[in-house]
């Protein structure tokens, strides 16, 4: 008989966006006996009961983790490592310790002196999400057809690393097992220096004084109403991940300057044929996300609206 995805009790630190929807999607799959659910507030954990996600809602991190069989770590990269000092007392042996944290050399660096011998860890970071966050933004389809990509650190059980890949599986993701350096710098390319850039354009127009607010929302087309989106991400994520991303970040960005500059270079030069390559080169590679199923080409920002939750539908 094969190996099973399920595990007997799953605890999921951090009851939000990716907490949520992996509740839902663990459920979804008869993936868990059972579901406990643990983050910082009152409101959260009861709304988290509410929703369906999880079966309880422990009133400490301990009590949460204490004989779970699998714990997955939902919450901003940043409060990684108290809970991980507060978890270690408790964790039972053999048990797997995952994250979902967008950055990953950080998380080993945090995480990993706290996790016991006999406990294994297993890094991982879902590529999913949307701009929303909170206890009402999950849902079971979010991993459907994403990638999930797992750092396992030197000397991980290989069967456990595949539990956890079957898992991941199960609940919809295709799962990449890849080297930290590895994810972090791919991750700074493809994911947080967008969002930098993103954060940066809105708030330059904001910040014009010569174009008002209403002017920027009345005619926001289709290019900077994107940007407007990504910039509207939750800022203690996002602060954590550039302060925990620091080199891959700054590398990725140092080589987007330069880009910029011989943008702008070729502006300044009327030098057309340089613009039209490389927007010749950069059509072919969105041409390719799509291809590989990444993306659709569909104009409402490429999202299926059955992916949405119904806050982000209602702005439809
Ligand atoms: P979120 O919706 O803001 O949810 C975060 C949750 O963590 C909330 O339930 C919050 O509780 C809880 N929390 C915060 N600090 C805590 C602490 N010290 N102890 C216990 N609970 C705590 O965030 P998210 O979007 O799900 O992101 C969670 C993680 O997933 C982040 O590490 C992020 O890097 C990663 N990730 C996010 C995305 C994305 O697109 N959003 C994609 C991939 C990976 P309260 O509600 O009570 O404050």
């Amino acid at each position: 008989m094969g190996m099973s995805p399920r595990y007997q009790k799953v605890a999921i630190i951090g009851l939000g966006l990716i907490g949520g929807s992996l509740g839902f999607a663990a459920k979804r799959g008869d993936l868990a006996g059972h579901v406990v659910g643990y983050a910082s507030s009152e409101a959260t954990r009861a709304r988290g009961l509410e929703r369906g996600f999880i079966d309880e809602a422990a009133v400490s991190v301990t009590e949460a983790v204490k004989d779970a069989d699998l714990i997955i770590l939902c919450t901003p990269v940043g409060a990684l490592e108290a809970l991980a000092i507060e978890m270690k007392p408790v964790l039972k042996a053999g048990a797997t310790v995952t994250d979902v944290g967008s950055v990953k050399a950080a998380v080993v660096r945090d995480v990993g002196p706290h996790i016991p011998a006999g406990v294994h860890f297993i890094p991982g970071h879902p590529v999913a999400g949307t701009e929303e966050s909170g206890p009402d933004a999950g849902f079971a389809e979010l991993f459907e057809g994403r990638w999930t990509i797992l750092t396992p650190v030197e000397g991980s059980d290989e069967n456990a690393v595949r539990k956890l890949e079957l898992f991941w599986e199960a609940c919809g993701a295709k799962v990449a097992v890849m080297e930290v350096g590895q994810h972090d710098l791919t991750l700074a390319i493809t994911s947080h220096v967008p969002h930098l850039i993103a954060y940066t354009m809105v708030g330059v127009a904001a910040d014009l004084e010569k174009v008002t607010q209403a002017d920027v929302t009345k005619f926001a087309a289709g290019g900077f109403r994107d940007l407007t989106r990504i910039a509207a991400s939750d800022p203690t994520m996002w602060r954590d991940i550039f302060l925990n991303n620091k080199d891959a970040t700054i590398e990725m960005l140092g080589r987007f300057i330069e880009e910029l500059m011989a943008l702008q270079r070729a502006i300044r030069w009327d030098d057309g044929q340089t613009l039209f390559e490389r927007f010749t080169r950069t059509r072919a590679i969105r041409r390719q996300i799509i291809a590989a199923g990444q993306d659709s080409p569909a104009p409402n920002f490429g999202r299926n609206p059955q992916h949405l939750t119904p806050a982000a539908k209602d702005e439809k």
